[in-house]
């Protein structure tokens, strides 16, 4: 079990109050669903343990928009104690600096010993949600787990073709033709989809067998750090280049979905519901749950994960995997006059226990501590409702800053997504992620000049080479001085100088 430093309950001797804004997608409000005048359970819990009493006082309740809420909230020019919610990095690292928000450095250091010692066991995390005046300004919600998504193909096809899982680029070229010619389905049509995706940037993820990048982290398109420690970016280099040669070729070839770009997001649902699609790269545990579901319909469906085959360069890789930080969480602001309390009761979910309270809820009600594991009741299991929902109803797995345990979702993952993570668990398949930098004033201002437009043009490339019209390898010159033209190097010297200030 992990070590957990000490804590002094309760926080206070007298009960404190503190009040907060809480605006994420699941509630806009310090409350179930959005509901303030209801306690959360794990709130009734946190005010016996630690004397800390949270009063909402969320700004933009009545709109979804976390943007539109937090520009109100800075407009009353009245801020709560707390700030917390999605996406709050960006606005504490702008305005932190300002003098809205307090700097957490100096208060963790001195006064909260759980936090500090995940910072220990967890190096680079500070720096990345650093602003760029190298403090910190808020306590993030930390994700836990290793994958994300994962190949997966129809096993039940290969069987029925007597082929084996690809296991190189090569190979997987060969399956997909295979896929495409031989009627793996057995209705006499050559209609199979060797490869879908349900999200169209999936259709770039085989970029990844040449040997080339899609992204640096888990958002699309994003910067990547390279092996020699600088800022870049996938499309701009000459391995995307020849990859997207092949891409464009597997297209032409019909191995890929020739809707991919237009079929949108219920495709993974509609091709492996009409026996139509071979292979996608997708979410583990979602993408595992189409064997159960589709049982009946598909006698033999069996679509499970496999090792992404070795690139070109002989790489076997796993692009997409969780990112270990999140831009929620929550910041105390300049008018809490109760700062040191205030990081005691951050720090308190750092804990062991608040930790536990903070994922799974409370004890005896949601979970029971069994041979030293949190397992949660076959009440919560067995609801019909997904655990993460119920959980946030139980004011747990919200957006507070605190370490997700993973233990709380494993329980709930199919049993083919759990074997295909042992199986991912049998190479080193993951890559360092790009976290992001903080930019000062003048960065931010050459970033936002040049860069939207940018990738704009980068995207309208893509599709165009993927789709046919345009030969990347004729068009590249090209290319290249239209990036440069549009200001493509500016962009990546004031990513590499805040990635040098922030990183070192
Ligand atoms: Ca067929």
């Amino acid at each position: 079990a992990p070590a957990f430093a000490e804590s002094h309950l309760p926080i206070v001797d007298k009960p404190l109050e503190l009040t907060i804004h809480m605006h994420w997608p699941r509630a806009q409000g310090y409350g179930p669903g959005g509901d303030t005048n209801t306690l959360y359970p794990v709130e009734e819990v946190a005010r016996e343990r630690t004397n800390v009493h949270l009063i909402d006082k969320t700004s933009g309740r009545n709109t979804k928009d976390n943007y539109e809420a937090m520009n109100l909230l800075l407009a009353t020019g009245d801020l709560p104690d707390i700030v917390g919610g999605n996406r709050i990095q960006q606005p504490v690292n702008q305005y932190g600096p300002e003098g809205a928000f307090l700097p957490l450095n100096d208060l963790v250091n001195e006064h909260a010993p759980n936090i500090k010692k995940f910072w220990d066991e967890h190096p680079g995390l500070k720096e990345a949600i650093s602003a760029y005046d190298g403090n910190y300004y808020y306590i993030p919600y930390l994700p836990d787990g290793k994958y994300g998504r994962a190949w997966f193909i129809r096993q039940d096809w290969l069987d029925k073709l007597g082929l084996e899982q690809p296991d190189n680029v090569e190979e997987l070229h060969d399956v997909m033709v295979a896929f495409r010619d031989q009627d793996p389905n057995g209705n006499g049509l050559k209609d199979e989809v060797p490869y879908f995706a349900r999200d169209w940037e999936e259709v770039l993820r085989p970029l990844t067998l040449w040997d080339a990048r899609t992204s640096g982290s888990d958002t699309y398109h994003d910067f990547y750090v390279t092996p020699a420690g600088a800022i870049a970016h996938p499309y701009a280099q000459e391995a995307y280049r020849d990859a997207m040669a092949n891409l464009a070729q597997w297209y032409e070839e019909g191995l890929i979905d020739a809707e991919v770009f237009t079929r949108g997001s219920s495709s993974r649902d509609y091709l492996l519901g009409e026996n139509l699609g071979g292979l996608t790269h997708d979410w583990f545990a979602s993408t595992s749950g189409y064997n159960a579901a589709l049982a009946e319909k598909i006698p033999g469906f069996n679509f499970i994960p496999f090792l992404p085959p070795k690139s070109a360069g002989g790489v076997r890789m796993e692009e997409h995997r969780r990112i270990p930080i999140k831009p929620d969480g929550w910041a105390i602001t300049y008018t809490n006059e109760h700062p040191v309390e205030t990081i005691k009761y951050f720090d308190y979910f750092f804990s062991e226990e608040g930790a536990l309270l903070s994922n799974f809820g409370v004890e005896g009600k949601t979970w029971n501590m069994i041979d030293g594991e949190p397992v949660f009741t076959d009440e919560v299991l067995n609801s019909g409702t997904p655990v993460n929902s119920q959980m946030y109803l139980e004011g747990a797995q919200i957006y507070r800053g605190y370490p997700q345990d993973y233990r709380y979702e494993w329980q709930w993952t199919a049993e083919a997504a759990r074997k295909g993570i042992e199986l991912y668990d049998t190479e080193d398949l993951l890559v360092d992620q790009f976290l992001g930098v903080a930019f000062n004033q003048d960065e931010q201002a050459v970033y936002d000049k040049y860069w939207p437009s940018i990738q704009t043009y980068m995207l309208e490339r893509q599709q165009a080479w993927i789709l046919g019209s345009g030969d990347i390898k004729a068009d590249w010159e090209s290319y290249i001085a239209t990036l440069e033209k549009m200001g493509y190097s500016k962009v990546i010297d004031v990513m590499n100088s805040a990635y040098t200030r922030q990183y070192g």
